[in-house]
């Protein structure tokens, strides 16, 4: 049809249902399976068809459906119920934050990616179910709390296979008048809309509210009629386009998040960028500044102590770096608005790097993100030790693990993932409030109290709902492409539930390294075709639409999928999403992650998998190496790097073969009791993963670790019109220009041997050219076979300095002596960057 123009019928709810529309309008229930039966119930077809969309399933129900609801007594009960839990959710005073936090200052939190819930497609993978997952928790602790992100009107895309298992991507449009979202009013009632400047074009934007329990979502968007149709193309798909249209992008999440903020009058005293890719909002936040007075040094100086930083990754591509010529042309002015040079400020993005055979200086956004906060975390124990590693350089002559990056674990938000089944059963034991208190690891010691039979009743559950949702999607993906009549039949008895299953999703980027598994088929064949003690895989997850070697890692899954000795055993779903991780993360048996260490820099569907009690079996890589306990599911290979990635990869074949031979499957199908039963390692997940790597536990350690402390430092720095961070500023430029002409000699008096104990002399002579020598840390620094102590020397007031330093353990010591200018109020000892060793 030609059709000229649109519009929408909306039904009438009756009385009785009226509030069903406020409802949708509030991702509470993206973790609320009753909340989303209610939808369901009036449309079991467009639910689903809709991707499980309340707006959509409202929007399109027939009158004589909601009359007939409104008048069943049953669905009316459950319909109270509901309401009366969002209630009491909604008008909770008595929150985490009330009695632990009750001064907190309002967060501002910028993310490139949310991932809420499947209808809702802006998001790719992990980074965008934690930045969701830390908003649905914000939420439930009653945090002061505001997410800004981009509202992508083509979302990622949707995967589909052809019939050689080849990826192919496609994008709908997605309307946006199916979608949770209501368009964001200035405090004056009007619709919001703010502009930014990019190159010689004025980008407009309007904005959306969404409403994720008792927070506040704001999404950019960048499709108006007043942008040109190129321009609309901004916020059309989640990292599509080159690098072009990425810094582009960048720039429109932070200025533009930032005017955002501003226009809708929403405060933010401490600003969270999740990612590199926010941390453009420090430009606006500085050019705020210096408009009101500041000088450059000084705004940047309020700005960043106010700031965290939180690295994701430390894959190379991971790290977004630009081209000066790009960033020449969309961030071209900035120096200027900031009463800067281009040299100032492109020196504190500067990260050399090595493109096409050449040393190029580049825009870096992970190292202007370290630059423009004075807090930075990973997200393990481990990811934090290699960040440090990672950026040691930009802290020339510190030791790594005095790079002032710390570490959050990540963690999950147990409700959005765990089963209505598997709750039901955790609530038999827990206690009451048990959803509000997830982070409590005495709590979770109830599960103790399960029995084998009951957890072996609600897996299977489970279970089968897995396997009948992945045969109902091979079987529309095998009708799509054609596949014979025998073949869409035979998709009716893919997988058994009897069979211990093992499950794999995940991004397809190599380093998660899908195809481990294939290494040795002739072994993996034995395994998975024992006639007493069967196994099968499910796999899923999508490439990125540029990476074919992803890409081919899938066909070669679809491959092996399709041979006669894997038929039905192993299957690779289509589409990963939401959607498709919570089916899997419940019904499986075990979940399996075999990265290349130390690459996976937390991981978190493993950590779904445990709270619902299907143990994780991985690389002791992110999450794991924190999380295993050696009750609590199974680690493959060894906690170490290799040299040779081959030797690497046929160690943890090895291993991954090895174990699931001599233990997991022996115990799946065993029949000892005790410790050595299988529902021993199934209530060991679910009661020591469900806390700690609760999402709960993960926003409580921001808030104590980072918020609290920045929202303090970020208001004594600016207090009085910027007096200590002007005072920062001065001092720090005046070290920098001071510091060539400085210098630094030492000796120590050290016998060939001696004792435990014993002390050394030693002595420094400091040349301060004109730096206070209150203000210069000189330091004896001692490294015993990689172990490090510093030992402070003292001010003798000419310039000398000496301490008798001590040797207290045996063993083979190095002395060196260094300085480090500092003073009172900085975030760390190295925020000059200056270190000078004798
Ligand atoms: C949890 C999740 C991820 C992240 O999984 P990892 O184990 O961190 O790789 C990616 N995509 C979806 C849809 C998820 O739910």
């Amino acid at each position: 049809m030609n059709v000229i123009g649109k519009v929408t019928v909306l039904p009438q709810l009756p009385p009785g249902l009226a509030r069903l529309s406020e409802l949708a309008y509030n991702l509470y229930w993206s973790w609320t399976p009753q909340a989303q039966a209610l939808y369901q119930d009036l449309d079991p077809q467009n639910w689903e068809r809709f991707h499980h969309n309340p707006v959509r399933t409202l929007l399109d129900v027939p009158q004589a459906r909601l009359e007939q609801v409104a008048a069943d007594p049953a669905y009316l009960a459950r319909y109270a119920q509901v309401m009366a839990d969002f209630d009491a959710y909604m008008g909770k005073t008595d929150t985490w934050a009330s009695r632990n936090a009750p001064d907190m200052k309002p967060v501002a939190y910028f993310s490139m990616e949310y991932a809420y819930h499947e209808s809702l497609p802006i998001y790719s993978g992990g980074l965008g179910v934690l930045a969701g997952d830390h908003c649905k928790s914000a939420s439930d602790l009653g945090l002061p709390f505001t997410a800004v992100g981009m509202l992508f009107h083509q979302g990622y895309f949707t995967q589909l296979f052809d019939k050689d298992g080849w990826q192919n991507e496609t994008y709908d449009e997605l309307d946006l008048t199916t979608l949770p979202i209501t368009p964001a009013t200035t405090p004056d009632g009007q619709e919001a809309r703010v502009s930014v400047r990019i190159g010689n074009r004025d980008i407009h934007t309007r904005l959306w509210n969404l409403n994720v329990g008792r927070i506040r979502v704001i999404l950019l968007d960048a499709n108006v009629p007043e942008n040109s149709e190129e321009d609309r193309k901004l916020t059309a798909r989640l990292y599509g386009g080159n690098q072009e249209l990425r810094l582009q992008q960048y720039v429109l999440l932070g200025v533009a998040g930032i005017r955002a903020l501003r226009a809708l009058n929403i405060p933010g005293d401490v600003y969270h960028m999740n990612e590199g890719h926010a941390a453009l909002l420090s430009l606006e936040r500085i050019r705020e500044q210096v408009e009101s007075g500041l000088d450059f040094r000084t705004a940047l100086e309020t700005v960043a102590s106010s700031t965290l930083f939180t690295t994701h990754t430390p894959v190379a591509a991971g790290n977004d770096a630009f081209g000066y010529d790009l960033v020449d042309r969309y961030l071209g002015k900035w120096p200027g608005r900031l009463a800067t040079t281009r040299d100032d400020l492109y020196a504190l993005a500067r990260h050399e790097q090595v493109w096409d055979n050449h040393l190029v200086p580049t825009f870096s956004m992970t190292v202007f993100a370290l630059n423009m906060s004075r807090a930075a975390n990973g997200v393990s124990e481990l990811h934090g030790e290699v960040s440090r590693k990672m950026w040691n350089f930009l802290y020339e002559g510190a030791e790594p693990e005095e790079v002032p990056i710390g570490h959050v674990t990540n963690g999950a938000h147990n409700l959005t993932f765990t089963s209505q089944a598997m709750r039901d059963l955790l609530s038999t034991v827990l206690p009451a409030d048990w959803t509000e208190r997830l982070e409590d690891e005495q709590m979770w010691t109830a599960v103790e109290q399960l029995t084998d039979e009951q957890l072996r009743g609600v897996q299977l559950t489970m279970k089968r709902e897995m396997i009948a949702f992945v045969r109902s999607r091979m079987r529309e993906q095998m009708l799509r492409n054609g596949a014979s009549a025998a073949d869409v039949a035979a998709t009716d008895t893919l997988l058994s539930e009897t069979a211990l299953t093992i499950g794999f999703a995940r991004r397809f980027a190599t380093y998660k390294r899908a195809t481990l598994l294939f290494r040795d088929r002739a072994r993996l064949s034995r395994i998975v075709n024992n006639p007493d003690r069967p196994v099968q895989f499910v796999f899923a997850g999508k490439a990125h639409p540029a990476d074919n070697p992803g890409k081919a890692f899938i066909q070669e899954i679809y491959k092996v999928s399709q041979e006669p000795e894997f038929r039905g055993k192993i299957v690779i779903l289509e589409n990963y999403d939401m959607n498709v991780a919570r089916h899997l993360v419940q019904g499986v048996d075990i979940w399996l992650n075999n990265p290349r260490r130390p690459l996976e820099a937390s991981g978190t569907s493993g950590m779904k998998a445990s709270f619902n009690g299907s143990p994780n079996f991985s690389v002791l890589d992110g999450w794991w190496r924190e999380g295993y306990d050696s009750t609590n599911g199974w680690p493959i290979g060894e906690e170490r790097e290799y040299a040779d990635l081959n030797v690497q990869d046929d160690a943890d074949a090895f291993s991954l073969y090895h174990t699931l031979e001599h233990d997991i499957v022996p115990r799946y199908y065993g029949t000892a009791g005790g410790d050595d039963s299988w529902a021993h390692t199934v209530r060991r997940a679910i009661e020591t993963c469900s806390p700690r790597f609760s999402m709960q536990r993960q926003v409580i350690d921001y808030v104590q670790k980072y918020y609290l402390p920045l929202a303090a430092r970020g208001a004594a720095v600016a207090a009085s019109g910027g007096a200590q961070a002007r005072e920062i500023a001065g001092w720090k430029t005046w070290v920098r220009q001071q510091w060539p002409y400085t210098s630094l000699s030492a000796q120590a008096t050290l016998p060939a041997t001696t004792q435990p104990g014993q002390t050394v002399p030693v002595t420094a002579q400091v040349n301060a050219a004109g730096i206070n020598l209150d203000q210069l840390r000189v330091e004896a620094v001692l490294d015993r076979s990689g172990h490090i102590t510093r030992v402070p020397l003292t001010s003798q007031g000419d310039g000398t300095f000496r301490a008798d330093v001590p040797l207290k353990d045996s063993g083979l010591y190095s002395v060196g002596v260094r300085m480090v200018p500092e003073i009172d109020g900085l975030s760390n000892d190295l925020e000059a960057g200056l270190i000078k060793w004798a």
